[in-house]
């Protein structure tokens, strides 16, 4: 089956009792025994619900997995990853990661003894340098947040294997979506979404996804699901799989418009730089050519005057992009990195990476091109 397909169909079938086509919403904690042990492959809603079971095989389709996984959040998704680990073991992960993730890692888990790195993952050595006999987990994230930053998957994960292919390399694909890479067939072990941005496409809901190819890794991955208990409920399970079922034409969409968008903030006299992986001039386009199908709908930029009320006085005035945190959503959303999505990075961190009081973010939806552009260009303009 092809992805287009696959979105629709995969691992689906068509509900036993009724013929329902789409599966009902088991708004149920508990499933009937004949007899204690006796049942029909449901006990307890934490456990499995049919619902969440029709999205988590969905979600395996979409990424070339044999599991998926839906969580409560991405970030519970990202907690269940680590609780594969044990105190005194390391982590290789990238210096441009989602803020969330930045945060969960260094005020959660380091208390418990894991170690953590931060490299810039545009060098395969820079990751290599750091392995020690410790390292059990390389966490990458490709397009990043916000400077659109792409690591080379298959080179690091080929890398990393060569020194221990006991390592663990897993990769959250919430930018790019399997539509555009698919970091299983590249040889990561576990993909991570935040189902709340592209996968749901909505901005209805919050949910978290992992997908895997190996039956043990899987075993430990549902555990740890059952274990602590951060499942995704039957309503959420509804909406995404609905969501999931459009994301190839809306990420088709979302990917002419980002380039639209980009191409239009680079010829603009009120905008500096411009970062969008499909821009040739993108220090890291030829990776991302061979990576990617496409290139997405994330744009960031900074304005050309760099001071914080030039940035504001944008941010208040666009009328068909909202100002809001999130992303992946059909609607066109602009973000202030320092003060919203990033603002829990501090300070000293933020400016070494680039985030600074001029850099503004994109999430371009798929509305018409021309009224993303006239909206654009009348708020540059003010
Ligand atoms: C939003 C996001 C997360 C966290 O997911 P939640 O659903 O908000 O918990 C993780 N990684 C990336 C890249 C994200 O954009």
């Amino acid at each position: 089956m092809k992805f287009n397909t696959k979105t629709i169909h995969g691992g689906q079938k068509h509900e036993e009792a009724t013929g329902a086509v789409m599966p009902p919403v088991f708004f149920t904690s508990t499933y009937a025994q004949s007899s204690p042990g006796e049942h029909k492959g449901y006990e307890y809603s934490r456990g499995a619900n049919p619902t969440r079971t029709a999205l988590e095989n969905s979600f395996a389709a979409i990424e070339g997995g044999s599991h998926g996984f839906a969580f409560s959040s991405g970030l519970s998704a990202i907690d269940c990853v680590l609780r594969l680990l044990n105190p005194g073991d390391e982590i290789i992960a990238g210096d441009d990661l989602y803020g969330g993730t930045y945060r969960m890692f260094t005020r959660l888990f380091k208390k418990y003894g894991l170690e953590f790195s931060f490299v810039d993952m545009n060098s395969v050595d820079n990751v290599t340098a750091k392995i020690t006999e410790k390292t059990k987990l390389v966490w990458l994230e490709t397009p990043t947040n916000p400077l659109m930053k792409i690591a080379d998957i298959k080179a690091i994960t080929n890398a990393v294997k060569e020194h221990n292919s006991d390592i663990l390399v897993a990769v959250d694909n919430t930018f790019a979506t399997p539509y555009l890479q698919q970091p299983l067939s590249l040889g990561a072990d576990i993909v991570m979404h935040s189902a709340t941005k592209y996968l749901g496409g909505h901005s209805d809901l919050v949910m978290g996804a992992l997908m895997v190819n190996d039956e043990k890794l899987a075993e430990e991955l549902h555990f740890i699901q059952f274990a602590a208990g951060a499942v995704a409920g039957p309503m959420d399970s509804f909406l995404a799989l609905r969501g999931v079922k459009t994301l190839h034409i809306r990420m088709q969409r979302h990917c002419e418009n980002g380039r639209a968008v980009a191409q239009f903030l680079q010829n603009h006299p009120k905008v500096g730089e411009v970062y969008y992986p499909g821009l040739e001039n993108h220090p890291n386009h030829t990776i991302a050519k061979k990576q990617m199908k496409d290139f997405g709908g994330m744009v960031s930029f900074r304005l050309k005057d760099e001071s914080k009320e030039a940035a504001f006085k944008f941010l208040e005035n666009t009328h068909v992009f909202t100002l809001a945190e999130s992303l992946g959503g059909v609607e066109s959303l602009v973000n202030h990195p320092t003060t919203m999505t990033h603002a829990s990075i501090p300070e000293p961190e933020r400016l070494k990476i680039g985030i600074t009081d001029s850099l503004i973010r994109l999430s371009v939806g798929i509305e018409d091109e021309e009224d993303l552009l006239a909206d654009l260009d009348q708020a540059l303009n003010l």
